[in-house]
């Protein structure tokens, strides 16, 4: 008699556990603030949609999800995150095609290097279920908000962070995972002036740099605030020991062109981040007709080039700006320049990949995932 109690009251739990982890609990925000965003002025990341995604891991397990107003977080000041760092994110985008459909970039790259940049961090894997299906589901409540201009996107925010109630210094039980959406209008990166960084480093091998953790964005704010004091709108990494083996430029992975040769560095040393949008124009290139080569390369290589007149082209990679060139690269006392203006490569490449996504090419990829 007991143990049939206890079995019939485990299969009851079990049922109401299935059907909170197998829907999206969804509240609906009582009135939209579309109407208050100037759509012509979106600077990035500033303005939020209507909703957000939030889903708490507790116990080795994750909580059903919820779809909610847009709202802050109440947080306890003890917040392990907010003290030892433990927080990841990524940055994707969702645009609308030529018949008004929304369709996602490349999110399953996203969610692959998300769990990989968990691992590293000591953080739990996000399922499929939750980071697309979550992604889908309040992309498709928050339609309104993707601008279906061309160059204009949604930019999709997640992130996971440890939120134990506790400063003593140990990986987190439980987090916090939430997505966010931001409208974004046409990210105009102006030719960019890069200084060659040697004296603070990114990254170094065995450390974190391939992984999106909140941690590397804060170690390069105060060399690039100098940087940026010289006139200088990036640092463009190198390797931690000689300081000539180049890695990033800023937040973005970086090409070299060499007339009909394209070069980025390889992501074997696991210093540098491993871009979908690098990823893409690597593939991008290769149909153009040109030779890519992922490997390591020297800032002597770059600058013999240059001298030689057979440094073409040197742009930065982003899910944000897509393609930002840099119109001039300092080395020590060394200046070179670039004539922009007159590039075929980079302006080509970012045509092709903006064609793929609003969907004025066929998706020859499978990149685009639609909602
Ligand atoms: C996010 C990021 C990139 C670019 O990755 P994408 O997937 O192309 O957006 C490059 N470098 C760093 C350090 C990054 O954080």
């Amino acid at each position: 008699m007991f143990v049939t109690r206890r079995i019939i009251c485990f299969f009851v739990v079990k049922l109401v556990f299935m059907i909170e982890t197998m829907g999206i609990q969804v509240t609906r925000a009582g009135v939209s603030k579309l109407h208050d965003v100037n759509f012509e002025n979106l600077p990035f990341g500033r303005y939020f949609t209507d909703h957000m995604l939030e889903a708490d891991f507790e116990n080795g397990e994750w909580k059903s999800a919820e779809i909610k107003p847009y709202q802050p977080l109440l947080l306890e000041p003890s917040t392990a995150a907010l003290h030892y760092g433990q927080s990841i994110f990524e940055g994707i985008k969702a645009y609308k095609d030529q018949n008004g459909q929304a369709q996602i970039f490349r999110p399953y790259d996203n969610l692959k290097r998300f769990n990989i940049s968990a691992q590293r961090m000591e953080m739990p894997a996000v399922p499929d279920e939750l980071f697309i299906e979550g992604m889908k589901q309040l992309i498709a409540l928050d339609h309104n908000w993707i601008p279906a201009k061309p160059d204009y996107s949604l930019y999709i925010r997640p992130l996971l962070f440890a939120t134990d109630a506790l400063i003593g210094v140990k990986p987190s039980e439980s987090f916090k995972f939430l997505i966010l959406l931001c409208p974004t209008g046409p990210y105009y990166s102006a030719p960019m002036r890069i200084y060659v960084e040697e004296k603070y480093s990114r990254a170094a091998p065995g450390g974190v740099g391939f992984a999106k953790n909140a941690g590397n964005y804060a170690g390069a704010m105060y060399p690039t605030v100098l940087a940026k004091k010289q006139g200088y709108d990036q640092v463009l990494w190198t390797d931690a020991f000689e300081h000539k083996w180049l890695q990033e430029v800023g937040t973005m992975n970086v090409f070299f062109v060499f007339g009909n040769l394209a070069v980025t560095p390889s992501l074997e040393e696991e210093t540098i981040l491993a871009g979908v949008t690098r990823d893409s124009v690597v593939s991008l290139l290769q149909e153009m007709g040109l030779a890519v080569e992922e490997r390591k390369i020297h800032i002597d290589e770059v600058t013999h080039a240059y001298r030689e007149g057979k440094l073409t082209e040197v742009f930065g990679t982003g899910t944000a700006a897509t393609i930002s060139p840099i119109k001039e690269l300092r080395y020590k006392d060394f200046d070179m320049h670039f004539d922009v203006a007159s590039w075929k490569i980079a302006p080509g490449i970012k045509r092709r990949l903006t064609d793929i996504r609003e969907g004025r090419v066929a998706d020859t990829h499978g990149w685009m995932l639609k909602i």
